[in-house]
């Protein structure tokens, strides 16, 4: 069973994680336009694994007798400066993100609902790693500065990266 509040809460976090995938996708757009076809497949990534995310959160909702309603999605930004305006802008938007799971962890843990706790137990890991993975590209990108090579070596390790199961 779902309180009308926690119901809210999880429809509306559904609708953030399509957000999050239409921001990616956009992402992923810039990066092809600029010919860094790695980073555009990370992104692509990141796309797919985000509509898993609003997916999860929506079987969620189904499952504990709550009702899905699905609202329109917010346009994400389309144009971006440089591949470290765009990590840096996926890290901020990853803690942004923690931060709404938090707050629907505590909502849960105020109203004793301990499936939802649970259930978001499995988003709070998640969000450990999209920051950690974020930051990770924010910081190497600032050590490659406005160097070519590099900057296509981490291009081609970040192509690398495949989708994992569950995420
Ligand atoms: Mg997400």
């Amino acid at each position: 069973m779902l309180s009308k509040t926690l119901e809210k809460a999880l429809n509306d976090q559904v609708n953030k994680e399509y957000y999050s995938a239409f921001l990616y996708l956009s992402m992923s757009s810039y990066f092809e336009s600029v010919n860094l076809l790695g980073m555009a497949a990370w992104m692509r990534t990141q796309y797919e694994e985000e509509v898993m995310h609003a997916i999860k959160i929506f079987d969620m909702i189904a499952d504990m007798e709550g009702k899905v309603e699905l609202k329109s999605v917010e346009a994400p930004p389309v144009k971006f400066e440089s591949p470290l305006d765009v990590f840096t802008k996926t890290l901020e938007h990853e803690r942004k993100v923690t931060g709404m799971i938090n707050d629907i962890y505590s909502l849960a843990r105020e109203e004793n609902n301990y499936a939802v706790q649970s259930a978001l137990q499995w988003f709070i890991d998640e969000q450990v790693e999209e920051e950690k993975s974020a930051l990770e590209v924010v910081q190497q990108l600032k050590m490659i500065g406005d160097e070519t090579t590099p900057l296509l070596m981490l291009d081609n390790k970040l192509g690398s990266r495949e989708l994992e199961p569950g995420a």
